[in-house]
């Protein structure tokens, strides 16, 4: 039997729901191919981008990887999870070697650990002058194409690709608005473009979205600032919010909108919202789409492809909901 190659692409913020014949009918017919299954999975808290393409990479949740939201706590420090990177081993450790990369978000290089792929893509996750950028100044998937076709085809054994635009356009119109359908037409023109670079009989084709989103409510941002005081570090993210070492987290039952917290075994505290609410002290939503708490967990969770290697993967999107730090060590099972 051939060896197996592995694609592994991920749309942010691709809402399962929205995987239909007419808007994106190229991932339709991935989809109906034989062998192949499409159901839903499950983001890790918080749901946001970082930790769980993290939890794809590390097959591990937040609680061992560090990154619980898209900014780190470290002794006191807010950081990027790009710069702070994941505390556990990543795919690209064990393949890096045969492995090729190409993300529509520059920071998704530190955070998934593939400066260890054989090639990646931006270079050393960082911007230069001719890259395309999209509204929210990330990489345009127009700009991420054409590297993402030449990682298909070359000899590369795992292929791993973003595209951002879904997220970006639900963010700023909402995702239930005519521009957001828009861009899932036009991500969908895009695979199609990239079917034509994959090697179909030798490859395993997993694709995935990484949360969903809520449209924000027209109400102020809960401002957890003026509750905790202005020494406490708080790091909005949407609906959830990652706030720094804090002695007594209960008072945060008292603060209007907020609907659960964990303090996280470092003394931090991940807290979320209810629907459609957010953390911030804007008096209207600045973004029309949020996610980040409990109620964007939804995953798109889609195996397809022609290499047999694909099966179990199709079985175990079949069984039920497919947790994201789940795909690790089923992509590690493929490439054996
Ligand atoms: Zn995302």
């Amino acid at each position: 039997m051939n060896v197996p190659r592995v694609f592994f692409l991920i749309l942010d913020a691709f809402d399962p729901v929205r995987l239909s014949p007419h808007l994106t009918p190229n991932l339709w017919r991935w989809a109906n191919a034989d062998g192949a299954a499409t159901g839903i999975g499950r983001s890790v808290m918080a749901s946001c981008t970082y930790p769980n393409h993290a939890s794809f990479v590390t097959g591990v949740r937040p609680s061992e990887h560090g990154i619980w939201t898209n900014h780190v706590i470290r002794e006191g420090e807010v950081l990027g999870a790009w710069d702070a990177g994941p505390l556990a081993p990543t795919l690209f450790d064990s393949y890096g070697g045969e492995a090729s990369t190409a993300f529509g978000d520059h920071h998704l290089v530190g955070v998934m650990g593939a400066r260890t792929a054989a090639s990646h893509w931006p270079p050393d996750g960082a911007l230069s002058p001719e890259i395309a950028l999209d509204p929210l100044a990330y990489p345009a998937d127009e700009a991420v194409l054409p590297h993402l076709v030449e990682a298909l085809g070359s000899e590369a054994r795992l292929v791993v690709g973003y595209f951002g635009s879904i997220d970006t356009y639900s963010h700023i119109y909402g995702p239930g608005s005519d521009e957001a359908a828009d861009t899932y037409r036009r991500v969908d023109d895009r695979i199609g473009q990239l079917e034509e670079a994959i090697d179909w009989p030798q490859s395993a084709i997993i694709v995935v979205s990484d949360h969903v989103q809520d449209t924000a409510a027209e109400r102020p941002g809960i401002d957890l600032r003026s509750v905790l005081g202005e020494e406490t570090i708080v790091v909005d993210e949407g609906s959830a919010a990652l706030i720094g070492p804090m002695s007594d987290p209960g008072v945060l039952h008292g603060v209007e909108g907020v609907e659960g917290w964990e303090q996280l075994a470092d003394g931090n505290v991940l807290a979320w919202c209810e629907r459609g609410r957010y953390f911030g002290s804007s008096e209207l939503p600045i973004l029309k789409g949020v996610h980040g708490g409990a109620h964007t967990l939804t995953q798109l969770a889609l195996v397809s492809g022609g290499h047999p290697a694909r099966s179990p993967l199709a079985a175990a999107v079949n069984d039920g909901e497919v947790p994201a730090e789940s795909w690790a060590g089923a992509i590690a099972g493929v490439l054996g």
